[in-house]
């Protein structure tokens, strides 16, 4: 029997990278899982699937309040409630704050930050009635320090540690968690993205242009794996994270540490 067996745990922007791998990882400790997130969604399905758990897919786009309530209305009616939820639906836009389209501004904020909170607003009910819950907020080493051309991104996930501050001191005299984890990078498709673009804009080649990017931000030179953070996550399911209360752990390779 696995540390979430009979526990349900929901997901967002689960269909890939570090979603996708907290995902596996909560679903091998035997949580049923509501997945969420565009792309390949049966791929990832199958993925879960074949855990052996329950998986149940919900397309909410993140950055609309009335999605994120279905959504959540889904869940409750599918496995009766959400015992652990994580918020990790997330995009990036990199530009100067005088070049920042004011729309990507408005999205990063809403998907990175806002759905954060309309999606614990709807899931603490439930958690406090059952006094259990955990809420896992992925946040980055941007929650803790900045980059330039990050604004939207640093501003959101800097917001989210508060947050998840909040949170834990709102249900900190319950069985209900809510901490953050911070990655520092792990080579997911929106990294890929950035390591493409340093690629083109410096005429390097792809392990070339990852070393760079290493090399600007993290001592360790290596990438944190969706699988580590997933771990991290299950710690925080588990009884040692009973009074584990609005921390923002970073996973960073000693990004923050400088
Ligand atoms: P990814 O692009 O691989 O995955 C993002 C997920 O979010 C996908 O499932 C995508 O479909 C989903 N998504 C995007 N917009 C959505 C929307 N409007 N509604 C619903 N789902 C939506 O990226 P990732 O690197 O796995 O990022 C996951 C989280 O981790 C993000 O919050 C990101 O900021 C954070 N993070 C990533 C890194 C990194 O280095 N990759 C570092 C620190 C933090």
């Amino acid at each position: 029997m696995g540390l979430l067996t009979g526990k349900t745990a929901l997901v967002t922007g689960s269909t890939s990278g570090i979603g996708l791998g907290i995902a596996k990882c909560l679903a091998l400790e035997g949580a049923n899982i509501v997945m969420n997130g565009f792309g390949d969604v049966e791929g990832a399905q199958a993925e879960i699937a074949a855990t052996g758990v329950q998986v149940a897919y919900h397309g909410a786009d993140m950055s609309k309040p009335a999605e994120i309530e279905a959504m959540m209305a889904f869940a409750a009616d599918k496995f009766g409630r959400v015992d652990v939820l994580v918020n990790n639906a997330g995009i990036q836009h990199v530009a100067n704050i005088e070049d920042f389209p004011v729309e990507r501004w408005d999205a990063v904020i809403a998907i990175n930050l806002s759905s954060a909170f309309h999606a614990t607003r709807l899931a603490l009910p439930a958690m406090k009635a059952a006094n259990w819950g955990r809420i896992i907020n992925v946040s980055s080493a941007h929650g803790l320090v900045a980059s330039a051309k990050k604004s939207a991104y640093v501003a959101a996930k800097h917001g989210l540690v508060g947050l998840t501050k909040v949170t834990a001191l709102e249900t900190a005299t319950t069985g209900v968690t809510c901490n953050a984890i911070c990655p520092g990078w792990v080579l997911t498709p929106l990294v890929q993205k950035q390591v493409d673009a340093k690629a083109a804009a410096l005429g390097v080649s792809n392990e070339e242009a990852k070393k760079l990017l290493l090399g600007e931000k993290e001592p360790s030179m290596q990438f944190t794996t969706p699988e580590e953070l997933g771990g991290l996550a299950v710690f925080f399911c588990g009884p040692a994270g009973n009074n584990v209360r609005g921390v923002a752990w970073n996973m960073d390779g000693g990004w923050v540490a400088q």
